[in-house]
């Protein structure tokens, strides 16, 4: 692993050059790669043998990139996905599968809520959901003898819950589970989840990482610190032979490495959600910026937010920089160069008013997206929301007046002129 600091690794890590070869990282598109003897080839189908054959399980750009965020994370072993959804999907599944369990922090991204309450359900996985803010013994009363992971975001989507990793690390293996942590929001310039005993760390990558709103894709990332072989019978897909390639244990041939080659090399073989290698290598344009940018969205959505929070129309703010903030004092200790550049809050009038707002926003755009350059509004109560009454909305922790503002890159006195000019109108 690089010694490098998180700076250099955004810029050095992943691409290595010999003599001759490109200085910036190729887009390797290819769907398949040359062998001089079927001998040579038919290794590489045994996993005998590393290289390169299929660009559904490996490809040189895409294992370049993946590399670089295994680094900033800290970890042994990495793989992209097509989507943050398949990354998530993919962590869960390669140890869970039908008659297991899983628990859920409740403060969740939609898509992941559904994808974890609805779809794994159909496939025979059951999802409880937890207020992550509960104590730990009422926590651990969520787990089953059948249940193979606990998850939950660093700062969740939208609700901007700050997740007390050690206190989830804890309850996670004090049941013999690893801690899933989904670092979409912090990414690894902000908060390394391993460091605080996190086991796998996913990400939507479409977000900061990317930065710049171009391409959807995610990537898991393995610590290599879960002791697989300890809980053998509960994870019998890594610990026991794998009938579709000889027999092979991934734990006793690949180590630190064993669950990211089973996801790559059974999962993504059978599922197939690879990321495109041109979307690996726009990300990788977006990696080699992301230490410059997330503190400026950190400074600007902190700027944006005591703006906000002084305004007399403004009903309340959800920003853990503020100092009055529930989420304040587990920021400071989890994230202390900042959080992210997403704020949340409500407007004095309510539903009907944070919409009026929008609306007369020039330069602000009203987008699905968040965590890019460009400042974005959405108001989730009528676009991701839109079918919830405004109980349910509560239910799910999402106020009717809800605006989500995701601050991005530009000047933050701009940012708040159009903030202003718009609220002068209602
Ligand atoms: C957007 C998002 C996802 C889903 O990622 P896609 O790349 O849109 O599939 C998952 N988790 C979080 C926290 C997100 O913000």
């Amino acid at each position: 692993m690089s010694s490098y600091q998180a700076e250099t690794i955004c810029i050095q890590s992943g691409w290595h050059p010999k003599k001759g070869e490109p200085r910036v990282l190729p887009i390797y598109q290819s769907t398949t790669f040359k062998y001089d003897t079927s001998d040579q080839m038919g290794r590489l189908f045994d996993l005998e043998d590393s290289g390169y054959f299929y660009t559904r399980l490996q490809n040189p750009t895409n294992d370049a990139v993946a590399e670089k965020i295994c680094e900033l994370e800290g970890g042994a072993a990495a793989m992209l996905t097509s989507s943050g959804q398949a990354a998530n999907y993919y962590a869960v599944f390669n140890i869970c599968e039908a008659g297991g369990h899983i628990v859920c922090s409740s403060a969740l991204y939609g898509g992941t809520f559904n994808l974890f309450g609805a779809t794994l359900k159909k496939q025979g996985i059951d999802c409880t959901f937890i207020d992550p803010d509960a104590p730990e013994e009422e926590i651990a009363k969520a787990f089953r003898p059948n249940t193979k992971a606990l998850f939950a975001e660093t700062i969740s989507n939208p609700a901007l819950v700050v997740l007390d990793i050690e206190k989830f690390a804890r309850v996670a293996h004090s049941h013999g589970v690893p801690l899933i942590v989904d670092n979409t929001f912090a990414t690894p310039i902000n908060c390394r989840p391993f460091e605080w005993g996190a086991d796998i760390v996913t990400h939507s990558t479409t977000k900061y990482m990317d930065g710049h709103a171009v391409s959807v894709g995610g990537c898991i990332v393995d610590s290599g610190n879960f002791d697989w072989e300890a809980h053998a019978d509960k994870y019998p897909g890594l610990t026991k032979p794998d009938p579709t390639y000889h027999g092979i244990v991934y734990t006793e041939k690949f180590g630190k490495g064993a669950y990211i080659t089973k996801a790559t090399s059974q999962i993504m073989r059978d599922l197939g959600s690879i990321q495109s290698p041109q979307n690996a290598f726009l990300l990788n344009l977006g990696l080699e910026t992301l230490h410059l940018r997330m503190p400026r969205h950190c400074e600007n959505a902190q700027k944006v937010a005591e703006y906000l929070d002084r305004h007399e129309k403004v009903a309340w703010v959800n920003f853990a920089g503020l100092k009055s903030n529930k989420y304040h004092a587990l920021a400071e200790k989890y994230m202390p160069n900042g959080t992210c550049g997403v704020i949340s809050f409500g407007l004095k009038g309510g539903r009907d008013v944070s919409v009026g707002f929008m609306d007369k926003l020039k330069m602000i755009a009203i987008v699905t997206h968040v965590a890019d350059a460009r400042t974005c509004v959405l108001h989730p109560a009528s676009h991701t929301h839109r079918q919830m009454t405004d109980e349910q909305l509560k239910e799910a922790g999402v106020a009717p007046d809800l605006i989500r503002l995701s601050v991005g890159i530009e000047n933050a006195q701009d940012i708040i002129g159009d903030l202003e000019q718009a609220l002068e109108t209602i």
